[in-house]
C-alpha cells in the first residue's frame, strides 16, 4: 500500500533517476509528518490483526507473498536496474537471496520465537519456566539504495515473520523498488501489513519520530547517528546496519587464484557499492608479488560501462563520486601508488577499478568507507599483523580469510560481525547466520534466529508446579529455609578456587 491515498497525499513529489542515462524513472510523492503518522496508524491496526494470527497462518501468507515476488521477479529486477544502474544478473542475484531469506524467516519464526520451556534451576526447581518472543508492534524500516531489495528485506521479512507490521522508507534513489514490494504485499495480505512511505531524508526523520516500536536503519554511519539521536527522544529502540571497510586476508598457504577471484569480485561487484565489499587486502609477504600480479591482471577484465552485459555499472549516488576521488587522491598524496587506474579512473557517472599499494594505514583510503571499485593491497609479515591491521578499523562489518590450513584460527581473531573463509560475502546468503556489525558498522542483527528476535521482546512466564521445598519469596520465610539456601548455594557454587 503506498501513500498515494488522496486524503493524505502531498502536492510535492520527487523523481527517481536512471544513473546510466540521467532519465527520469518515475515520480513519487514526498511523505510529510502527517502522511507518515497516517501510515503508522494504519500499520497499528494491521499489526493487531497480523500478530493475532498463528505462526502457521503467517507462514502461509508470507509464503504466498514469496511466491508472488518469485513469479514476478523480472519486474522487480527491472525497476532495480533502472533505479541503480546495476547489471541485470546482479539485480536477479539480489532478488533471489532476498526471496530465500523471506522463506527462511517465514519457516523458522515459530520454532525460534514460540513459547518454549527453559530450565528453572535447582533453587527454583518447583517452577515451570517458559519464554516466548512477542512482536513489538510497528517497525519503521529505513533502507539504502545500494542493495535496495536484499538489505531492507533483511529487516522487513524478519519483522513480518515475527508478527510485526512494517512501514518502509526506501532510499530516495530507489523508491520504486519499495513501492513494488509494498504493492505486491498488499495484494497478498489484503491488509496494510507492509506499507511504503516515499520521500527524502526528512521522511525518514519523520518515521523516527512517529512512535513506531523500533526503527531498523540501514545506511551510512553518519545518518545512523542522526537516526539514533531522533529515536532517543521517544526511547524508540534502533537497529543500525551501517557502513564498512572490510578486509580480505591472504595467508601464505592460500589458493592465490581463489583469493584473487574473491578480491576482484568483492571489491568491484556492484561498482564497489557494497557495505560488506572488500576495500582493504592484507597479503602475506611470501605470496604478495604473485597475488598483486594476478589481481591486476584479473581486474583489468572489469570495466564499468553503459553496456547491458557490463560486469559493473555506474555509481548510483552522484555525491559518492567526489568521495571516491578524494580517497584515491589522498592515498597517492600520503605516499601510496596506483598500480591500476588512478584519479583519472573517476568519471562523471562511471568509475573504473583502481588498485592502490603502499598506502599508509592512516590514509583516508584505508580508514574511511570509499564505496567505489577500489582496493588497497598491503604486504604483511605475518597473520598477526594482518589481524591487527584488520581489527584497527573503526568499522567492523564483514571480512574474508583465504588460507588452506589456518582459516578458522585467523577468522576467530577478527573483531567483526561476519567472516567468510575461502570466499567473499558468502555469509550474507546463509539465512541462518546473523548479519550485522560492531563499532561504527552499527549494532543489532538481521537474518537468522537473532534477526527474528531483533523485532521482538521476550515474555518470561514461570508457573509454580508444586509447593517449594524452600519458601523464599514470602515474609513467612524461616531461618531454617535461609540456612538451607546458604548450604545449597555453597554446594552449587562454592567450589571455584581463587587464582
Ligand atoms: P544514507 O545514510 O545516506 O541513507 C540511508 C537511508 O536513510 C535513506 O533512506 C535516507 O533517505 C535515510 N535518511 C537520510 N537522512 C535521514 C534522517 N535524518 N533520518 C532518517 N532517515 C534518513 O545511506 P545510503 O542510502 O547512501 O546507503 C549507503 C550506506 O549504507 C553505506 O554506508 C553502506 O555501507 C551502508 N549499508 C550498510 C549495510 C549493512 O547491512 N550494514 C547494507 C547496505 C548499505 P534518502 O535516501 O531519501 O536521503
Amino acid at each position: 500500500m503506498t501513500i498515494t491515498d488522496p486524503s493524505t497525499a502531498t502536492s510535492s513529489s520527487f523523481a527517481s533517476i536512471n544513473p546510466r542515462t540521467g532519465a527520469v524513472v518515475a515520480s513519487h510523492p514526498i511523505a510529510g509528518e502527517a502522511e507518515v503518522a497516517a501510515a503508522v496508524a494504519r500499520a497499528r491496526t494491521a499489526a493487531d490483526w497480523w500478530s493475532g494470527l498463528s505462526f502457521a497462518e503467517r507462514k502461509g501468507l508470507l509464503n504466498a507473498w514469496k511466491g508472488e515476488v518469485t513469479r514476478r521477479v523480472g519486474e522487480l529486477a527491472a525497476i532495480m536496474q533502472a533505479e541503480t544502474g546495476k547489471p541485470h544478473g546482479d539485480a536477479m542475484l539480489e532478488c533471489a537471496l532476498a526471496i530465500d531469506h523471506l522463506a527462511w524467516a517465514a519457516g523458522h519464526a515459530g520454532k525460534v520465537l514460540g513459547r518454549h520451556k527453559v530450565p528453572s534451576g535447582l533453587v527454583m526447581a518447583n517452577q515451570k519456566a517458559t519464554v516466548e518472543f512477542r512482536p513489538l508492534g510497528v517497525i519503521g524500516v529505513i533502507g539504502p539504495w545500494n542493495y535496495p531489495v536484499f538489505t531492507p528485506m533483511g529487516s522487513i521479512a524478519y519483522a513480518l515473520a515475527a508478527g510485526n507490521a512494517v512501514v518502509f522508507k526506501p532510499s530516495e534513489y530507489t523508491p520504486g523498488v519499495g513501492v513494488w514490494l509494498a504493492e505486491t504485499a498488499a495484494e497478498v495480505f489484503g491488509q496494510p501489513v507492509l506499507q511504503v512511505v516515499t520521500g527524502l531524508g526528512d521522511t525518514g526523520a519523520a518515521l523516527c519520530r512517529s512512535g513506531v516500536n523500533k526503527v531498523a536503519f540501514t545506511g551510512s554511519t553518519a545518518t545512523g547517528k542522526r537516526v539514533m539521536a531522533a529515536c532517543a527522544e521517544t526511547l524508540t529502540p534502533v537497529l543500525i546496519e551501517a557502513g564498512g571497510k572490510d578486509a580480505l586476508i591472504v595467508d601464505e598457504d592460500a589458493d592465490v587464484a581463489a583469493a584473487v577471484d574473491g578480491a576482484v569480485w568483492g571489491a568491484n561487484a556492484n561498482a564497489g557499492q557494497t557495505c560488506a565489499g572488500v576495500e582493504r587486502v592484507y597479503v602475506h609477504e611470501r605470496v604478495y608479488d604473485d597475488f598483486l600480479a594476478q589481481v591486476i591482471a584479473r581486474t583489468k577484465e572489469v570495466h564499468a560501462t553503459n553496456d547491458a552485459d557490463a560486469k559493473i555499472g555506474p555509481i548510483t549516488m552522484p555525491s559518492q563520486i567526489d568521495i571516491i576521488k578524494r580517497h584515491i587522491d589522498s592515498a597517492i598524496a600520503d605516499g601510496g601508488k596506483a598500480v591500476l587506474g588512478g584519479p583519472e579512473s573517476v568519471g562523471d557517472r562511471f568509475v573504473q577499478p583502481v588498485i592502490l599499494v603502499d598506502v599508509p594505514e592512516t590514509s583516508s583510503a584505508v580508514t574511511e568507507e570509499t564505496f567505489g571499485p577500489t582496493m588497497t593491497v598491503t604486504k604483511v609479515a605475518s597473520m598477526d599483523e594482518a589481524v591487527a591491521l584488520t581489527n584497527a578499523s573503526k568499522y567492523a562489518l564483514g571480512s574474508s580469510v583465504f588460507s588452506k590450513r589456518n582459516g578458522m584460527r585467523i577468522a576467530e581473531r577478527l573483531r567483526v560481525g561476519m567472516t567468510a573463509i575461502n570466499g567473499v560475502i558468502t555469509f550474507a546468503g546463509v539465512p541462518s547466520l546473523p548479519f550485522g556489525g560492531v563499532g561504527d558498522s552499527g549494532f543489532g542483527r538481521i537474518h537468522g534466529p537473532e534477526g527474528l528476535k531483533e523485532f521482538t521482546y521476550a515474555h518470561a512466564i514461570t508457573k509454580q508446579r508444586m509447593k517449594p521445598l524452600l519458601a523464599l519469596t514470602t515474609f513467612q520465610r524461616t531461618e531454617k529455609a535461609e540456612e538451607q539456601l546458604g548450604k545449597l548455594i555453597t554446594m552449587l557454587h562454592g567450589r571455584g578456587s581463587k587464582k
